[in-house]
């Protein structure tokens, strides 16, 4: 009779032991459906147990084991051991992560019928060479039949330009299903068409690859526009050609559409698949079990696609690697891009991280040749970076925040027929409503924050919680009439652009604009066509696109991340405006950035100015040395939250008792503190800092405290959790 230990998706840090008669060892890594409570629970077999932890005469017998995808690998089950151990988190959370919720579910995943092979069938020769109207699905077909002979996967005709009108195409005859997989000869993976490298990529790729497989971390760290995908394309098209498998991390997918695009129409031959958190369960399942069965060459994903399994991995590319969405904010709060590390090193293959920005902590491991490091200086198409100038506003007046010269700068644009981009990474109308009269702002009852401003749809919006009501058309508190919106975002500027500039397109590109994928998409069609003159934009705009015609860019209230009170901020300021900046002349023509500061000549605008990220990573690192920051220290955040700010303090000052009985030499531990969002979504919240200058000391600490920690008696409304390594602190 077997035992089996099966992780289930439960906040509880043990397995769970079942009865399986005919369970064997091919069994471990396989998803289960057991008994639980009245229930019943699907989860993942770990392993066989010898000797159960309760005696065998009460285990439960396991209903069903999934035998039809073939098992998680061993190296899969130890990357989620890992995760677990190094998260201090429960491992059943860890696989209920990993897992896409379809495949624990254990339903239908089978994928050749819904992803076929398609080839150009004879009736679509014809076509290409007839005289015909042209059409939408004429159009694909071309595309098609210049990218080389296929057969192509269904979802990457999908994902090409007008791949929509595949079903057409197939209706018409002009395509067909190609006949058997097995049909598929060696793909011709480099399909699209490629650039010849510049000297300084044919560098880095002679480096990379030049070094052969085995484990080692590169950083690429390329200035925007110098063809860092482009090394990451040449890169995987060799590794495919070897037969292996690349994993290719991207920061949000979504907001990338043209990377992914660049990456089906390269590899066309090529099994691409998608893996991100937005795709449908039966997609995500699909994926995944294409990644398992090695079937998949290339996985594109977000953060949890590095959790796919990949039998012939040969190489793993982080792109951006500084971007803080590879930090899981919430449940199991992993690194992605520092488990792309990891995984590298577990499988033996090359991880090349890459950004125009890298992570100071990433930077750090470069300066100490601890990573790789491989420069890119020029960009690949313009001719130089755009020059980046700083306007002092001490003594101007704004007109709705935007100053004199910065509206000269827009207006020639527009007289050029150019585009131009104000930045301001503040959405809604203005940050807040207030009564001039008795002073009553708009709080979100929920949260301590204000509610914001949106006029678009006449809303009081809540950006933490996302609650919202109507704007009233007097002082909640005493009548006045006259409330005012305080302060401004990119409504606001939108608005008075329009008033400023009658005859330009402006367009507003935030979260509200292009709620969607669909939308956003849509924005970044009307701003490629030219169908745009002045964007008035936050962050989104700062992720890796190439607008040929955008020349200007005006950075408008960044001052107030200078003085923020994370330590982590002037390192995002500098990210984000140097991404943002990014974007100005990527096309034939010159780029222009203008920061409006009442700090002109603070260092970090000074780097900014000269480009020199170099300069600016050596002062931050230097002032975070000083100050015992990351890198320089590790840390981890205990968090709790209760609707009472006692409670949450109290359990606190418990962890905190408990800690100081087994902290060994070296581990310091803060005062717990309210969070600086104290209260959200009607929860108190406060947090207990916890420091080591070794990541051995700490994690050594964390194993012995979490347990302990577990077995704490602890309110119901209670909840604590670990964040190692916090982005925020
Ligand atoms: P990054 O990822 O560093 O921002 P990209 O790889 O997107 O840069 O390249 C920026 C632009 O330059 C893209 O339009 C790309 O097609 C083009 N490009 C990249 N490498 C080359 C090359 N070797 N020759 C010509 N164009 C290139
Ligand atoms: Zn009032
Ligand atoms: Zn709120």
């Amino acid at each position: 009779m077997s035992i089996v230990r099966v992780a289930l998706p439960l906040p509880l840090p043990q397995v769970f032991d079942y009865l399986a008669p005919d369970a064997t060892a091919a069994d471990v890594g396989r998803c289960v459906t057991v008994p639980f409570g009245r229930g019943e629970r699907n989860g993942l077999i770990l392993a066989l147990g010898a000797a159960a932890d309760i005696e065998p005469a009460r285990l439960k017998t396991v209903r069903h084991i999934q035998r039809e995808v073939p098992p998680l690998p061993a190296d899969w089950l130890e990357l989620v051991d890992f995760v677990a151990r190094y998260y201090h988190a429960p491992i059943g959370e860890v696989v209920a992560l990993a897992l896409p919720p379809g495949l624990r579910r254990a339903d239908g995943v089978s994928g050749e019928d819904e992803d076929p092979l398609l080839q150009i069938a004879a009736a679509g020769r014809e076509a290409l060479c007839g005289a015909r109207r042209a059409s939408k699905a004429l159009a694909l077909l071309q595309g098609l039949a210049a990218a080389g002979e296929g057969p192509w996967r269904r979802s990457v005709v999908r994902a090409l330009e007008g791949g929509e009108a595949v079903g057409e195409l197939l209706r018409r005859g002009w395509i067909r299903v190609a006949e058997r997989v097995a049909d598929r000869v060696a793909p011709r993976h480099a399909a699209g068409a490629q650039p010849e490298p510049t000297p300084e990529q044919t560098q880095a790729l002679e480096a990379i690859l030049g070094a052969g497989p085995g484990f080692k971390p590169w950083l690429v760290h390329g200035v925007t526009g110098s063809g860092k995908t482009e090394v990451y394309l040449r890169l995987a098209a060799h590794l495919l050609a070897q037969g292996r498998q690349v994993l290719m991390l991207v920061p949000e997918i979504a907001l990338t559409p043209q990377l992914e695009r660049r990456v089906a129409q390269r590899f066309a031959a090529a099994h691409v698949v998608s893996l991100h958190s937005a795709l449908a369960d039966g997609a995500r399942s699909r994926g995944f079990v294409q990644a398992l069965a090695g079937e998949a060459d290339i996985v594109l994903g977000t953060r949890l696609a590095v959790f796919a399994p990949l039998p012939r991995l040969g190489l793993i590319l982080v792109d951006e690697e500084h971007d803080a969405s590879y930090k899981q904010q919430e449940g199991v709060r992993y690194s992605a891009r520092d488990l792309a590390v990891w995984r590298a090193r577990q499988r033996g293959v090359p991880v090349v991280l890459g950004s125009a920005t890298p992570s100071l902590e990433t930077w750090y491991h470069a300066r100490s040749e601890r990573y790789a490091l491989q420069t890119l200086n020029q960009r690949a198409l313009a001719a130089t970076l755009p020059a980046v100038r700083c306007i002092d506003t001490r003594r101007l007046r704004l007109d709705e925040g935007l100053s004199p010269a910065l509206q000269a700068a827009l207006g020639e644009r527009l007289a050029r027929g150019e585009q131009s981009l104000v930045f301001l990474n503040r959405r809604g109308y203005a940050p807040v409503l207030s009564c001039p009269s008795c002073g009553w702002v708009s709080r979100c009852p929920h949260c301590s924050a204000n509610l914001v401003v949106h006029l678009a749809d006449r809303r009081l919006r809540c950006h933490h919680c996302g609650c919202d009501g109507p704007i009233p058309s007097a002082c909640p508190s005493c009548g006045d009439q006259d409330i005012r919106p305080f302060g401004r975002g990119t409504q606001r500027v939108e608005a008075r652009l329009a008033e400023l500039f009658p005859q330009a397109r402006v367009l507003r590109v935030d979260r509200d604009a292009a709620r969607t994928r669909r939308q956003w998409e849509s924005v970044l069609a009307t701003i490629a066509e030219g169908g745009a003159d002045i964007l008035v934009g936050t962050q989104m705009m700062a992720k890796g696109h190439d607008f040929p015609n955008l020349t200007l860019v005006g950075v408008i209230g960044a001052d107030a991340a200078l003085h923020a009170a994370d330590f982590r901020a002037p390192e995002r300021l500098f990210q984000q405006l140097m991404q943002v900046g990014g974007r100005a002349g990527r096309g034939a023509l010159a780029g222009t950035v203008l920061i409006q500061t009442e700090y002109p000549a603070h260092p970090l605008y000074q780097q900014l100015a000269r480009h020199d990220f170099d300069a600016f990573a050596r002062m931050a690192l230097q002032e975070r040395r000083s100050a015992g920051f990351p890198p320089f220290t590790h840390q981890a955040m205990l968090r709790a939250d209760a609707p009472a700010l006692d409670a949450a303090v109290d359990f606190l000052r418990h962890a905190r008792r408990l800690a100081e009985e087994c902290a060994p030499e070296g581990l310091r531990l803060y005062d717990p503190v309210p969070m600086r969002l104290t209260r959200l979504a009607r929860r108190e919240r406060a947090q207990l800092l916890i420091e080591a200058d070794q990541r051995g000391v700490l994690q050594g600490f964390l194993a012995g405290w979490v347990a302990l920690l577990y077995r704490q008696r602890t309110a119901r409304e209670l909840r604590w959790q670990l964040d190692v390594d916090p982005l925020e602190v």
